[in-house]
Order: C-alpha cells, then structure tokens, then sequence
C-alpha cells in the first residue's frame, strides 16, 4: 500500500506474487483497484470477468468462485473490475464495512490453504484501503524515491496506527520496498537514506527497468517476459527475503 498513484504497488504485487509462487507456495493476487491493472498484468480480461472481488465484498459470491488461476503454476487471481468503485458507497452505512474483506477471505483461507495472499490496493485511504489494511497481517508500501516520497509516508502511517487501534491490532509494517529505483540519481540515495533511519527497509531494491512497463502490455507478470532482466531478478530476489522472514 501507498496512497500515491503511480509508486510500483501493482508492479509488485503482480511480480512478487508472481515470483513467491514461482517458489512453489500456494499463492493469491487479490485486486482492490478498480482500474484492475493487477488482473490484467496477469493475463486476466476485464470483460471476461462474470464475478469479482466487488462480488465477494458485498456478500454476493465467496471467493472460492471468483478465483481464478493463472499461467503460473501454484498463482491465482481473484480479479477487480470498474465494478468495485461502487463498493465504497454501497457499504458505507454497513457496520461490518470495515471487515468485509477479512470476513469473505476467512472462509476461503481454511479451506485452500494459500500461504501467500497480496492485495493490490488502490490509491487512495478510502474504505477499500481500510479493509485491505483489516484483513491483513502486513504491509508492503513500495516507494518510488523521490522528494514528496516521505510526506506521504507519514500520512499513511498514521492511517495504519488507527488501524491498529481498530480492527486489526496485530497489523505490522513488514517493510519499504524501493521501486523504479535510479542508482545514478543523488537524491534518490539521499531519499533512500532518509527512509531507512525510520523503517525497514528490504535489501532487494526494485531498479528503473523497461521490462517491467513492458510485461503488462503482454499479460505476463516479467518472469514470464523476461527472468533474466534486472526487474525480474529484482522482484526474485525481494520474493526470497519476503519468504525467509
Ligand atoms: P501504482 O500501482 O502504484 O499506481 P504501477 O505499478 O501501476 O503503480 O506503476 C506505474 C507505472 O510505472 C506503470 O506504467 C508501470 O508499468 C511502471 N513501472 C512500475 N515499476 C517500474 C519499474 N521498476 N521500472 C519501470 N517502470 C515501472
Ligand atoms: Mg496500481
């Protein structure tokens, strides 16, 4: 998660997703973005979708009817469409608005035994966010090292704090994840620096990398396009440290 537009969240949620199941674990792509970019960077058609995470978030579908699987093995999806913009109004006088993520994804982690679920969350604080940010253990932001990087960084901490005071208090910030990262660019070490005396920061830094603006256009997370390209080994190697903790 991070609320900025444009960071690298569904670029690594489609790629880590992709390289976490690439080393066998059972693997879930969940997409909480109405534009649906995560679905389709896995190869999912928007108008081929009858049934999506809108569906399972109003009570209309389990999520056991939604998912879909992928051409990478051990990798499903469970596909958003324009659809689910209309979910932040429509529960909005729901009690259980804030869990509705967590509650339809209970059912469906007893039974499928998923080790790894990412949600790719859209950017913005609102209601989508709030459930994404209920329903899981951790939180990945990625972030694109530039000037105003940080500004919003605090905003989004204090989002997650109120979470925690709320409906999920075991929530962690697992880590920053560096995207899109210019190593011959001054500020973005000083910015990189700046992060990393207030988080954790992961080793694996996500370089600038045209293989990874490509891939989409292709329906492929880059394993799929390009394995030996510095995105894909990039989002390999972040997929080892996120498995090793
Ligand atoms: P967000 O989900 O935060 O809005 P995206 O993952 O959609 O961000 O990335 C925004 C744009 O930048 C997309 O066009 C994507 O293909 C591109 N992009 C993301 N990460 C990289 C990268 N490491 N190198 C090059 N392009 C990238
Ligand atoms: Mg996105």
């Amino acid at each position: 998660m991070n609320q900025k537009g444009g960071v690298g969240k569904t670029t690594t949620a489609v790629n880590l997703a992709a390289s976490v199941a690439a080393a066998e674990r059972k693997t879930l792509l969940l997409d909480l973005d109405p534009q649906g970019n995560a679905s389709s960077g896995v190869g999912v058609r928007p108008r081929t979708v009858e049934r999506s995470v809108y569906d399972c978030l109003i009570g209309r579908a389990s999520f056991k009817e939604v998912i879909v699987d992928t051409e990478i093995p051990h990798l499903f999806v469970a596909p958003a469409t324009q659809d689910l913009v209309a979910a932040e109004l429509e529960l909005v006088d729901d009690p259980e608005r804030a869990i509705r993520l967590k509650t339809a994804l209970a059912d469906l982690l007893v039974r499928e035994k998923f080790e790894y679920v990412f949600v790719d969350c859209p950017p913005s604080l609102g209601l989508l966010t709030v459930n994404a940010l209920t329903a899981a253990n951790r939180v990945l932001v990625p972030l694109q090292c530039e000037y105003y990087a940080l500004e919003g960084l605090t905003h989004l901490m204090a989002t997650i704090d109120r979470i925690k005071n709320g409906t999920n208090p075991t929530l962690e910030v697992e880590g920053i994840v560096l995207t899109m990262f210019d190593a011959r660019n001054n500020l973005a070490h000083q910015v990189a620096d700046e992060v990393r005396k207030h988080f954790h920061v992961f080793d694996s830094i996500i370089p600038r990398n045209v293989r990874l603006s490509e891939a989409p256009s292709h329906g492929k997370p880059v394993l799929l396009y390009d394995v030996q390209s510095k995105g894909a080994q990039g989002y390999l190697g972040l997929a080892k440290e996120i498995l090793s903790t």
